[in-house]
């Protein structure tokens, strides 16, 4: 069983599908639920369409599909977050205003809140 999910980050253009091949992306047996395109396999396992520009997850039989999804989209947020903490330090490095200081501060203890959330809610 498949099910693509729209939260994948999708390559931009033509030439970074290109790229992905040539960092050792694969065509699979598989072909993509919704256009029936063959998917191809990134290196870290993911499936991928082509065409509908998304990532396809494969659900092990017996496996619930409803968790699957749930803990791809809590992937995804973490990896958001992730990045809005980086954009922060970086910002915090560069500031030297006290009380934009106070607000990144405080930005950042609330992005790391979050994160310990999550991870708490994907070990559930
Ligand atoms: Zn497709």
């Amino acid at each position: 069983m498949f099910e693509v999910l729209s939260l994948s980050k999708k390559p931009k253009d033509i030439r970074q599908m290109v790229d992905l091949l040539k960092q050792g992306a694969t065509l699979t047996e598989y072909a993509c639920p919704a256009c029936a395109s063959p998917l191809f396999r990134f290196k870290s396992g993911e499936l991928w369409c082509a065409k509908c520009e998304k990532r396809v997850v494969v659900i092990k039989e017996g496996e619930d599909a409803t968790k699957v999804t749930s803990q791809a989209h809590l992937q995804a947020l973490e990896n958001t977050i992730l990045t809005k903490i980086q954009a922060v330090e970086q910002r915090i490095r560069d500031e030297e205003d006290v009380e934009e200081l106070q607000k990144l501060n405080n930005a950042l203890a609330s992005l790391l809140e979050n994160l310990e959330k999550l991870k708490k809610m994907k070990t559930a």
